[in-house]
């Protein structure tokens, strides 16, 4: 992957080398509404052309045309992404279609700054695809620009990260090498994660987590999507939060292919747990995140056509994925069962 990483506290003061090493001039600074500020202020010694700060979850076309608009009228040369997955998005959305350069700042622990994966919502679905022009040309990791992300944000971004490297495991496109990654992905993020919840403010666990988060990221655009990412891009479709959603249903997802059983070790081993399923959903009850899909917005008589859509197109899985054993899984998500 060809991203150039910068990492550490402060790592952010190295933003304006960073554009000019790609020999940009006119740069397009991207946020959602809330971080606009901080964001202006991180940004405060570079050569700003103009600030788009309307980035939102799941990238809506109508937004992306605005922030296209934006970077063509004023002749933008490279987008700074300074945020979560919703504003790394926004660049990536900018990229697909004119090949700016990013250079992303990530403020949370979706991994998408180390992927080629794009996604825009049209009509209430979300595409996405693969293309190297939406790879972030460098990435700056500051571990000081998380500490204010809020413990319940922190978690369930986290679970995100843990998703991606999880799946990596036993996906058909796996490897030796990506596994390495993906375990040790868990590793830093199961550590991290409790601490941050406890005390936001400690700097070396946001560290980890970034560190765990970039792992995350690698792995899940070397490898292929299996059910969990599947369901969850489903359950984006009704409207649900895309990090919530993912740590509801990661316990699930892994008892349901509890039949790549080395995947399954590997993630417990490196949580320090004997069973990955209830390791995870343990982790997710003692960081206090939402635990039923009913909880984040599901609505019951919608479960079925979540289903139905989810066994529409056959795709590689671990275990073949069903119409009645996934309706059951979406149940035991919506209730909060233990897996
Ligand atoms: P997000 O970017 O929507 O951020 C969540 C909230 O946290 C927002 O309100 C944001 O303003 C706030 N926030 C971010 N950083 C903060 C900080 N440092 N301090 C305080 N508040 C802060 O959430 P996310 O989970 O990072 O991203 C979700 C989006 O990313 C989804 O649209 C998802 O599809 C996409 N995604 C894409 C990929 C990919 O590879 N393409 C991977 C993962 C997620």
């Amino acid at each position: 992957m060809p991203a150039r990483v910068v990492f550490g506290a402060g790592a952010v003061s190295q933003l304006a080398a960073e554009v000019e090493r790609l020999g940009a001039t006119r740069v397009l600074l991207i946020s959602t509404p809330g971080r606009a500020q901080m964001v202006r202020s991180v940004a405060r010694d570079l050569n700003i052309a103009g600030i788009f700060d309307q980035a939102v979850m799941h990238t809506p076309i109508k937004a992306v045309e605005a922030a296209r608009e934006m970077a063509k009228s004023l002749g933008a040369d490279c987008c700074i992404t300074i945020g979560g997955g919703s504003t790394i998005g926004f660049g990536k959305a900018i990229a697909l279609t004119s090949a700016l350069p990013i250079v992303a700042v990530p403020t949370t622990y979706s991994g998408s700054e180390m992927t080629t994966i794009w996604g825009i919502s049209e009509g209430g679905a979300k595409k996405t695809g693969r293309d190297p022009k939406v790879m972030p040309r460098a990435v700056i990791y500051d571990p000081q620009l998380t500490l204010d992300l809020p413990a319940g944000v922190s978690a369930a971004s986290g679970m995100n990260a843990m998703a991606h490297c999880a799946e990596a495991l036993y996906s058909h496109e796996g490897n030796p090498i990506v596994s390495l990654m993906a375990e040790e992905g868990i590793r830093a993020l199961a550590a991290s994660l409790p601490l941050i919840v406890q005390a936001p403010r400690d700097l070396e666990a946001r560290g980890s987590a970034l560190y765990g988060a970039w792992l995350a990221g690698l792995t899940i655009s070397t490898t292929g999507n299996g059910l969990h990412h599947k369901l969850c891009h489903v359950l984006g479709g009704f409207g649900l939060p895309h990090a919530e959603t993912h740590s509801v249903i990661l316990p699930h997802a892994l008892r349901y292919n509890s039949v790549a059983g080395e995947a399954l070790r590997r993630i417990a081993r490196a949580m320090g747990v004997q069973d990955a399923p209830s390791g995870i959903w343990q982790l997710e009850q003692r960081l206090g995140l939402p635990m039923k899909l009913a909880d984040i917005g599901m609505k019951k008589d919608d479960l079925e056509r979540a289903a139905r859509i989810a066994v529409q197109a056959p795709y590689p899985n671990p275990r073949k994925v069903e119409y009645q054993p996934v309706l059951e899984l979406l149940h035991n998500a919506y209730e909060g069962k233990k897996p």
